[in-house]
């Protein structure tokens, strides 16, 4: 039988690409986002393939819709937080709470609450894996969307440490930049500015972080845990100087 897989925000970019690497790596899929329309077609595809591929709606921060979820499929052996919400560039002095609330809302928050009922009945050898990102390093202009994610390695920090004696690992992803409709709204300036603050002077594409994801799922990463994995083209060790 196959070992159910729960991805959350999985109906376009990093998930929708997890996804789908999960259910060729042999997980029955069960990918969720807050409407799960256009996964219709995603569900179709894999089922004609012969593999496991299921679209529940799910939002992240509705508690009482996770729950029920989380008693309606069973142990998940792995659940992967990836849904999350950009922010706008925004200095400090000029952010308020309410835009602070709506990014931690999501990106921490659902985190939170997804990893607290899925893991209530995850079985030894399970796997949670927390997609952070590298920006949790900080940068100006940022401290919402740098706070929200550096919850998500605080959370998966703290969890690696309360859930081994259960035989879970809990690790984080932290991408840098991914080809993926978060970054569509930046303007072809904005794009060009950011490119060249990459290593590789281009966004990675979205299944480079999912064969990060399919690793830690795998028996191959039975021993890493409580770790932030950086998935950036090494931006976080420097830039070229010369
Ligand atoms: P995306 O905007 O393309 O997809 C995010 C998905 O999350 C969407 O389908 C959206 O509907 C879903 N979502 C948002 N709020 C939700 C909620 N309340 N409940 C359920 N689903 C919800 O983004 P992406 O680029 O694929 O990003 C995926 C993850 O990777 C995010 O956590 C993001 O912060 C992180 N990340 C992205 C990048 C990047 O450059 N794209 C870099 C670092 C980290």
């Amino acid at each position: 039988m196959r070992a159910t897989a729960i991805v959350t925000g999985a109906a376009r970019g990093i998930g929708l690409a997890i996804a789908q690497r999960l259910a060729r790596d042999g997980f029955a899929v069960i990918a969720t986002d807050r409407s799960v329309e256009g996964l219709l077609g995603e569900v179709a595809q894999h089922h004609a393939a012969g593999l496991s591929f299921r679209a529940v709606a799910m939002d992240v921060t509705n508690r009482a819709a996770v729950s029920a979820i989380a008693r309606q499929i069973g142990p998940a052996t792995v659940v992967v937080n990836n849904a999350g919400v950009a922010a706008p560039m925004i200095p400090f002095d000029r952010l308020d709470l309410a835009e602070l609330r709506r990014v931690v809302e999501v990106n921490a928050k659902g985190t939170f609450i997804v990893a607290q009922e899925m893991v209530r009945e995850m079985p030894a050898g399970g796997r949670m894996i927390n997609i952070a990102s590298r920006g949790y390093l900080g940068g100006a202009g940022a401290a919402h969307y740098v706070a929200s994610k550096a919850a998500v390695v605080g959370l998966t920090r703290a969890l690696a440490v309360e859930l081994r004696w259960r035989g879970i690992t809990v690790n984080a992803v932290a991408p840098g930049m991914v080809d993926t409709p978060m970054i569509a709204d930046f303007t072809p300036q904005e794009m060009s500015a950011l490119l060249k603050r990459e290593p590789t002077g281009k966004a990675a594409s979205p299944d480079t972080i999912a064969r990060v994801v399919s690793f830690l799922a795998s028996p191959a990463a039975s021993f890493v845990n409580g770790q932030v994995i950086f998935a950036d083209g090494g931006k976080t060790v420097g830039m070229p100087t010369l």
